[in-house]
């Protein structure tokens, strides 16, 4: 059995989210908006220049919130697998099954944006990200087309 999750996370003020690159570890932000473009399918890193698919780029988190989620479902599958069970054998006279207590969810961590980032514009694809002060200082990859 599959499941999807929608995991939202709220943009900063400016509408901008928070991405990291998994190879140099720079975090910064771009528009949500313009990341879900269709033809937005890799983004380059604004400091190490390298191109990784977008999903590389999700920030801790984002995962932890995610797989918290995910285990609370589980959890809960468990909790109504013996619901289930209990209610069966309720009148079975050769099998009783009592169940104990359910199983506690996690709550998942708290998402949020900081905002300690310098906004800037790339002017060859026209859009604009937020990255550090000193990203922002030694020239910066777009990271929409990776022109340095
Ligand atoms: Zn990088
Ligand atoms: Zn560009």
């Amino acid at each position: 059995m599959r499941k999807n999750f929608v995991i939202s996370k709220q943009s900063d003020i400016d509408g901008f989210n928070s991405f990291k690159c998994s190879l140099c570890g720079e975090e910064f932000k771009l528009l949500a908006s313009e990341v879900q473009e269709d033809d937005v399918l890799e983004l380059f890193c604004p400091n190490c220049g390298i191109p990784s698919p977008i999903s590389t780029y999700y920030t801790e988190d984002l995962i932890d919130h995610a797989k918290t989620i995910a285990l609370n479902e589980a959890i809960n599958m468990i909790n109504d697998m013996f619901k289930r069970l209990e209610k069966s054998t309720r009148n079975n006279k050769n099998i009783t099954f009592k169940r104990g207590k359910s199983l506690p969810n996690t709550k998942p961590r708290t998402l949020y944006e900081k905002d300690d980032l310098e906004q800037i514009e790339f002017l060859c694809c026209n859009k604009k990200a937020k990255l550090s002060l000193l990203s922002k200082t030694i020239r910066p990859f777009c990271p929409y087309c990776g022109v340095n």
